[in-house]
């Protein structure tokens, strides 16, 4: 079979792969849409295991079943998550299952961006949902990346009342807004440093927009009846906006590291501040099963409508010019490989 191999974020070459055999408890995925993550082109993060074949946000078609799998069927429409937590350790039995070293070293083999994956038997038994009919290949390539943004909605607490500002209207900064105007969320506004984002994020529902490299922290105030943000997410890796963050939480507000910057940068906390207005601030990585099936169900309903988030379909050998888009500044946003054209 054909797959995408990942050597840098400009050297993506189609090789040839042996197609995995499946084993007991496994089943084979024809992958038919599978998206590429903002975390796919953070260099620093991918380039200590290449080559290797990414793609965690996928959807396909049963094609074959393994000796015992008995809740799928060959030919079911699924969504499969890369990583499963194990449900058993004391991180996972306290609900924070996304540290679990389990859901850490679990993966599909060889990746998304191929024709054909092996899902282990953990990932068969706490990673595969079956795609209602209302959920299109296309939308099943949201399941992960809004399943991460639900659990990070959850973690702070999101409530319709709350002025909500979004640092970053990339993929995650625009499904932060897509989640946050399903919930009613009556004050939402997003910062970029992109045109083309920013209008993406008005017409996508943020009540205002501010070019990231104004003064954020006053200019949101302006619009926010002179207040700072009660809910603060940062969904770029870019430094000044975490500081933004920080300069733009109202009191007895959170901020929400939803992004992160690469290792080894720290970030300056006013302690004495924060500690008289009780400010909070916390992190989310990664969905688990429960945040899969909730983003699921929230595509399935259409209460979120991710199509417009689409901007490029490329078959199998254009894998590379998709990174490149994703990678570079260009007007893109969702991009989608189909490994089977
Ligand atoms: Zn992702
Ligand atoms: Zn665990």
């Amino acid at each position: 079979m054909k797959a995408a191999v990942y050597y840098n974020n400009n050297d993506v070459r189609l090789e040839e792969r042996p197609r995995p055999t499946i084993d007991k408890g496994e089943i084979l995925v024809k992958v038919v849409a599978s998206g590429i993550c903002g975390s796919d082109v953070l260099e620093w993060y991918r380039i200590k295991k290449a080559p290797i074949v990414l793609g965690h946000e996928i959807s396909g078609i049963v094609e074959e079943i393994g000796e015992g799998v008995e809740d799928l069927n060959v030919g079911d429409r699924v969504f499969v998550s890369h990583h499963v937590p194990c449900n058993r350790c004391r991180y996972c039995l306290a609900g924070n299952h996304t540290v679990c070293d389990t859901l850490h070293h679990t993966n599909f083999d060889p990746g998304g961006f191929a024709e054909f994956i092996r899902i282990p038997s953990i990932n068969v038994e706490s990673g595969t949902f079956v795609l209602p009919c209302s959920v299109s290949f296309d939308e099943g390539t949201f399941v992960e990346p809004l399943g991460c943004v639900l659990r990070g909605q959850r973690s702070i607490d999101l409530k319709p009342e709350h002025s909500l500002l979004i640092l970053g209207s990339g993929i995650s900064g625009l499904l932060h807004i897509l989640a946050a105007r399903a919930i009613g969320v009556e004050q939402i506004i997003a910062t970029d440093v992109n045109r083309f984002q920013l209008e993406m994020a008005a017409s996508l529902g943020a009540h205002a927009v501010i070019d990231a490299r104004e003064d954020v922290p006053s200019v949101l105030r302006e619009k926010n009846n002179g207040r700072g943000a009660d809910r603060v997410i940062v969904c770029t890796g870019a430094f000044p906006a975490f500081q933004q963050a920080m300069r733009s939480v109202d009191r007895a507000g959170t901020v929400l590291c939803f992004a992160t910057t690469a290792p080894g940068t720290d970030l300056p906390v006013p302690i004495n501040e924060f500690w008289r207005n009780s400010i909070t601030v916390t992190s989310s990585y990664a969905a688990a099963p429960i945040d899969l099936a909730e983003a699921l169900d929230y595509l399935g309903k259409k209460k979120i409508n991710v199509n417009p988030l689409i901007t490029h379909r490329f078959g199998l050998a254009d894998t590379e010019k998709g990174f490149r888009l994703m990678a570079g500044t260009s007007n893109s946003l969702k991009i989608i490989i189909e490994p089977q054209n």
